[in-house]
């Protein structure tokens, strides 16, 4: 699947956006949430454009298990005891992004159920 060039994550992806990356491989890139909503907020996607998680399972389980993979690994690095992983799916839910991320939270006390 092809980057998407009006997509904003696809153009951190290329580098056309500057963002501060943390983590990068063939499949994932993360970075530092641009309005972090914890001490720690990384942003990780895949470097195809899909537009939400659902789309990403259907489209490689494995690729979305990176996903997860390397948040974990991510929260080890930056010394994280407990952590929050979230995908938004859809604007009602959030979502205002449409390339698929995992939101790795970290770094303060989370509520439940989640605002
Ligand atoms: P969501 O609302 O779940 O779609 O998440 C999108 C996230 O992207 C939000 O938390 C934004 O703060 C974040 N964001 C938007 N623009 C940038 C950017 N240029 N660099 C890093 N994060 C961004």
């Amino acid at each position: 699947m092809e980057l998407v060039s009006d997509c904003l994550f696809c153009r951190i992806i290329e580098g056309n956006i500057p963002a501060d990356i943390v983590f990068r491989n063939d499949n994932v890139v993360a970075f530092r949430d641009i309005t972090p909503q914890a001490p720690t907020h990384i942003l990780l996607i895949p470097t195809v454009h899909v537009e939400n998680a659902a789309a990403l399972a259907n489209l490689s389980p494995t690729l979305i298990s990176e996903l997860m993979i390397a948040a974990g690994d991510i929260a080890s690095q930056q010394g994280l005891e407990g952590y929050r992983t979230v995908f938004n799916t859809g604007s009602s839910a959030g979502q205002s992004v449409f390339h698929a991320h995992l939101h790795l939270l970290g770094g303060r006390p989370f509520a439940w159920p989640p605002g």
